[in-house]
């Protein structure tokens, strides 16, 4: 290996770079502020992206009827429970686009997340046409003082699959927005899916290559999975050969593939991970906890000799 990574991984791990900068392992808190969506409260449209679920991804303690300060305190309490190693916290603004507001509203609540004990910094996810100049400036002083990303939906990288699943922006907007940001000297993160129809798994292996110039500083991956309640779970229903969804193996060698290609830059925070089953509508189920996943990707990279980035220096 060419490569050498913290943690002598195969690839740049998340969690590696959180202990050597905070000097612990570090969990995300996440936080429900009760914002909405363009794309479910009619500005875009009512339906929502089709693959959502908002709650297959919301920790219990995470409802909006409690104050951020709450929800933050009863989090920190949760994960201090369940990993006794853990004690930086990053406030993680997760449900739904977490800038659509005024500027005023979002300074206040991410002012109030971190003034809790124990907060290092914040996560805040959101949509690429949720975000503008006044909010970025907003954010970027917030960011001088503190670690903190936004963490952008990217999903995938073609319009016509942006299209498909009713994201209601363009791949151009999400470029627009990670460079905006990125100008503000504020750290971006991105999330994709893989799996969502139309996509070959040529296509959906070139976005590591299209995604690897854009100025990212981390990334986090999941398969396509088909939530209840949402308009995939209906399409499954009606016409289940429509969907390809992975299988591990499959998935595994996909997500390698993938990871040779992308910039060894960029902190991998996941690579897949799997809703809880009450919330799964059909499809496959691999039945793993995401650190099982995740051992068994590494093995698979140990086996092929193979680390993140292998092919990057090749294609650029
Ligand atoms: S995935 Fe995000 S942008 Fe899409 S409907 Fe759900 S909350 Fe809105």
């Amino acid at each position: 290996m060419n490569t050498v990574f913290r943690d002598n991984r195969r690839f740049n791990s998340l969690a590696a770079y959180f202990k050597e900068k905070f000097g612990s392992r570090v969990q995300k808190v996440s936080i429900n502020a009760g914002f909405s969506c363009p794309n479910r409260d009619g500005k875009l449209s009512t339906g929502g992206c089709s693959y959502c679920n908002n709650k297959a991804f919301n920790p219990s303690y995470c409802k909006p009827e409690k104050s951020i300060s709450q929800q933050i305190i009863e989090g920190i309490e949760f994960h201090k429970k369940r990993y006794e190693s853990a004690s930086s916290f990053l406030a993680y603004f997760q449900a739904f686009s977490n800038t659509y507001s005024d500027v005023d509203s979002l300074e206040k609540i991410y002012k109030e997340a971190l003034s809790i004990n124990g907060i290092s910094g914040l996560i805040i996810g959101t949509r690429p046409d949720c975000i503008n100049n006044d909010k970025l400036e907003m954010i970027a002083k917030l960011a001088k003082e503190k670690y903190l990303v936004i963490e952008y939906g990217i999903e995938s990288c073609y319009n016509k699959t942006l299209e498909r699943i009713n994201r209601g922006h363009t791949f151009q907007q999400t470029i627009e927005a990670i460079i905006q940001t990125n100008k503000k000297g504020i750290l971006t993160g991105g999330h994709m899916v893989f799996g969502l129809p139309g996509e070959t798994r040529n296509e959906m292996l070139n976005q590591a290559e299209i995604i690897s110039s854009l100025p990212l500083h981390s990334v986090k991956f999941h398969q396509l999975q088909i939530f209840k309640n949402t308009k995939f779970e209906k399409e499954f229903i009606s016409n289940p050969q429509k969907f390809n969804l992975f299988d591990l193996e499959e998935y595994i060698e996909f997500i390698i593939d993938f990871t040779e290609r992308l910039n060894p830059d960029f902190l991998i925070e996941r690579f897949a991970g799997e809703g809880p089953p009450i919330y799964i509508a059909g499809g496959k189920r691999w039945g793993l906890r995401n650190d099982e996943i995740l051992n068994k990707i590494e093995k698979r990279m140990h086996e092929r000799e193979t680390w993140q980035g292998k092919y990057f220096s090749k294609i650029y």
